[in-house]
């Protein structure tokens, strides 16, 4: 019997190193390729049975289509937008996630864009970089006694908690499904959405993007934020309606944000895209333009899709992709994605 072809897509060298090394001991050939799964690669790996892709891998009806041996598909990340779902049951995929790799790194960054913003630290180190060395004008906040809202409290949501009490702050969540342990543990209130956004000083999300959850900050609630809050978001881009986010700033509704996912985002990193793909340039372009108008806004902050980015989370999620991948050989599907 051959041997089937699992491929790895946007895999740099030492993700190759590492996950050759892990399944050593698997009756496969291991491709790897370090650009995405799309109309340009998809050439070079028709013969596929196991496809394993990051984010920016849009796997579609047109790729899946043209991957007649594909079964399985082990998507090296948390979220699985990129994935139409629908097409894969009618052809029987199957697709894994990597679930839990980075609850504490997520939120970590979280602090991250939060201290940022209160403790003024990009402004900071662009003063001592131009030859300052003054801290007149980079006044921040404290986050003792501070309010955080927290919206889901899944994997991520209770790392948030866990660190918010260490800065003493007050902790407010919303979640469709409450956590009585962070109750206990980290004093934690659960309220309705509506008093969360009222009653917060940094508002962060937490949620899964889906149809529940698209523009969950909308252009009505956001009238409810206190002018001096702060929205983080570290979760999916669309959770938020920019132009609502840009209407309010402008308005001075809110303080600023610190977000680390954009609305539409892959049309900002892949303008190329913007122009080959006539049909869906007029739906985008307008968001792609919100979002630059978002770069230059000095009260917000950006990072690139950045939180999950840490050597340790990395090693998590090749570890979990290569236990999915074993499991699938062996005929079973763990970390299996519901499709509903
Ligand atoms: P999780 O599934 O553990 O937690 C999500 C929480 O949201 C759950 O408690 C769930 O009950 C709640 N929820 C779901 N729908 C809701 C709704 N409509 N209203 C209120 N609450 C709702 O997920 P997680 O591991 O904490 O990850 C959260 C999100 O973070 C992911 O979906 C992903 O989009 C994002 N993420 C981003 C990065 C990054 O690099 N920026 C990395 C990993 C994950």
């Amino acid at each position: 019997m051959s041997k089937i072809n699992i491929a790895f897509f946007e895999t740099k060298k030492w993700e190759e190193k590492y996950l050759r090394k892990k399944l050593q001991k698997i009756n496969a050939n291991l491709l790897f390729c370090p650009e995405m799964l799309d109309k340009k690669t998809i050439k070079k790996y028709k013969n596929i049975d196991i496809a394993s892709v990051f984010i920016y891998s849009k796997i579609n009806k047109d790729i899946i289509s043209q991957l007649p041996k594909l079964k399985y598909i082990a998507t090296m990340s948390t979220g699985f937008d990129h994935i139409d779902l629908k097409a894969c049951q009618k052809r029987n995929i199957k697709v894994s996630n990597v679930p839990y790799y980075g609850e504490n790194t997520v939120a970590e960054h979280t602090f991250a864009l939060i201290l940022s913003i209160s403790r003024k630290i990009p402004q900071s180190i662009n003063v001592v970089r131009s030859g300052g060395f003054s801290p007149k004008g980079l006044m921040g906040f404290d986050l003792k006694n501070k309010t955080i809202g927290i919206i889901g409290t899944g994997h991520i949501g209770e790392h948030v908690a866990r660190i918010a009490q260490g800065f003493e702050m007050k902790i407010l969540a919303y979640d469709i499904k409450k956590n009585v342990d962070l109750i206990k543990q980290y004093n934690v209130k659960y309220v309705s959405l509506n008093k969360l956004l009222k009653s917060s000083d940094i508002i962060s999300l937490h949620v899964p993007y889906n149809k529940h959850t698209h523009h969950l900050i909308n252009k009505n609630n956001i009238k409810l934020f206190k002018k001096t809050a702060y929205i983080i978001n570290t979760s999916r881009g669309a959770l938020i309606d920019t132009k609502a986010l840009l209407r309010a700033l402008s308005n001075n509704k809110l303080a600023g944000a610190g977000l680390d996912v954009l609305e539409e985002e892959g049309f900002i990193k892949e303008e190329k895209e913007l122009l080959s793909s006539n049909n869906i340039i007029n739906s985008n372009l307008k968001t792609a333009l919100r979002n630059h108008v978002l770069i230059e806004d000095k009260r917000i902050i950006i990072t690139p899709h950045n939180a999950f980015n840490s050597q340790e989370a990395l090693e998590r999620i090749l570890g979990t992709t290569a236990d999915n991948i074993k499991a699938f050989m062996r005929k079973r599907i763990i970390n299996k994605i519901a499709i509903k």
